[in-house]
């Protein structure tokens, strides 16, 4: 028979047993619960490092891209996906990703042997990766490959930087082929030179007092014509340079500077007989600027104008009007005038209309017009110029009449 003992023992087992169980069943609950707030806290602090590695690799102004060790791509940021347009990068082979395998050869080599390699490669326009966007012409990129130190398994492998470095090819284009216009310029006067010393001291004719003399006149023209080229390069590298004292800025009657260059140049006007008018509705016109440069500016396209066109008849018209907050300054002339296919050129660094050529015993250096150019945009201008040959030719600059 059940004691009432043997039955409230039972009844004691049975709620120790059941308070057990809810605790245990508590207890595993609450560790779940830990367990998943734990994940929860991993996968956002996770979260927050990837978006936090992503947001710094994006603010880069480089592409960057991490590819595994099959070469597909893991991460592109923000300038390697702007780079490549509408171009699907991610999880894509990078052969396939970078269409150009010029592109992808650093990396893969990269992958292939562990070192990190680094190449440069110049792209017609239409092979850039830029695409339709590309309107630079020729254009040049840095890929920079490294593999990674130490990846996780699974994890990208290697790292690519592509930079743009057009801007920094063209330079060093413009400076290779500037120090090979410059040689073949000096060379010319310099060949003469040494021809005709030559002449005068193994021929003896140096003896011929009449000959002589010939030869030592020529040889100053080309000396001159030397120092002219010199004296042109340096007026070009100091507009260049950027220095912020290149200009010596101070208000100037524009009038002033018109008068100059008229009187500099009275001989050949006054030989030539050209037609000379200026044009001014306001005579008292100022300009702040560096003088010294506005003169040579105006000296260049006025001594332009007689020089191409040794003839009568001529007319050459100087102008200059306020307009708004700006100044219009222009030349004009009725001579030859300047063929439209070679108009586009006209300012670069010794570039020279070829049929005027053989019109001038020595020609220009080809410098003037550059310096022209630098000149006014080093004030905050701008030229251009038109031109119907036989009719007009029109050089016209605008620039602010003082400076911000
Ligand atoms: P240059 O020292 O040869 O004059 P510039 O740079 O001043 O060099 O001019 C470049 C070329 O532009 C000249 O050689 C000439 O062929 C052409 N040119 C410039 N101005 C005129 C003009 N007013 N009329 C015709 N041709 C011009």
């Amino acid at each position: 028979m059940t004691t009432p003992f043997a039955i409230l023992a039972t009844i004691s087992t049975i709620v120790v047993l059941a308070i057990l169980i809810f605790r245990d069943r508590d207890s595993r609950k609450q560790s779940a619960a830990e367990v998943n707030d734990w994940k929860l806290r991993l996968e956002r602090d996770l979260k927050q490092a990837r978006d936090e590695r992503n947001s710094l690799l994006d603010a880069l102004g480089d592409a960057f891209l991490l590819v595994d060790s099959d070469a597909n791509v893991r991460f592109a940021n923000d300038a390697a996906r702007a780079l490549f347009g509408a171009r699907e990068l991610l999880n894509r082979p990078v052969r396939e990703a970078f269409l150009d395998p010029r592109l992808a050869d650093a990396l893969l080599r990269c992958i292939a042997t562990g070192e990190p390699v680094q190449s440069r490669v110049v792209f017609p326009q239409q092979s850039s990766p830029l695409g339709d966007l590309e309107n630079r012409g020729f254009n040049a990129w840095i890929i920079d490959a490294a593999p990674l130190s130490n990846p996780p398994g699974g994890a990208p492998t290697a790292r690519v930087i592509i930079r743009d470095v057009t801007a920094e090819h063209q330079l060093e284009q413009v400076r290779k082929d500037f120090v090979a216009n410059a040689s073949h310029e000096l060379r010319t006067p310099l060949a003469i030179i040494n021809g005709y010393l030559e002449n005068l001291i193994d021929d003896d004719m140096i003896d011929e007092p009449a000959m002589a003399r010939r030869f030592l006149s020529i040889m100053r023209k080309h000396t001159d014509r030397i120092s002219r080229i010199v004296e042109d390069m340096l007026v070009i590298s100091r507009l260049e340079s950027g220095e912020i004292n290149a200009l010596k800025i101070e208000p100037f009657r524009f009038r002033s500077c018109i008068q100059d260059i008229l009187e500099r140049l009275e001989s050949v006007i006054r030989n030539q007989s050209v037609e000379m008018e200026v044009v001014m509705p306001d005579p008292g016109m100022v300009i702040h600027g560096d003088r010294f440069y506005w003169t040579q500016v105006l000296f260049n396209l006025v001594e332009n104008a007689i020089k191409q066109n040794p003839r009568s008849g001529l007319r050459v018209e100087i102008g200059c009007a306020p307009v708004g907050e700006n100044a219009e300054i222009w030349v004009t002339d009725n001579g030859v005038g300047i063929p439209s296919a070679d108009l586009p050129h006209i300012f670069r660094r010794f570039f020279r209309v070829e049929k005027h050529h053989s019109q001038q015993e020595i020609k220009g250096t080809g410098l003037g017009l550059s310096i022209v150019k630098r000149a006014i945009e080093a004030h905050g201008g701008s030229i251009g110029v038109s031109s119907v040959p036989g009719s007009e030719t029109k050089f016209l600059i605008t620039v602010p009449r003082e400076r911000a």
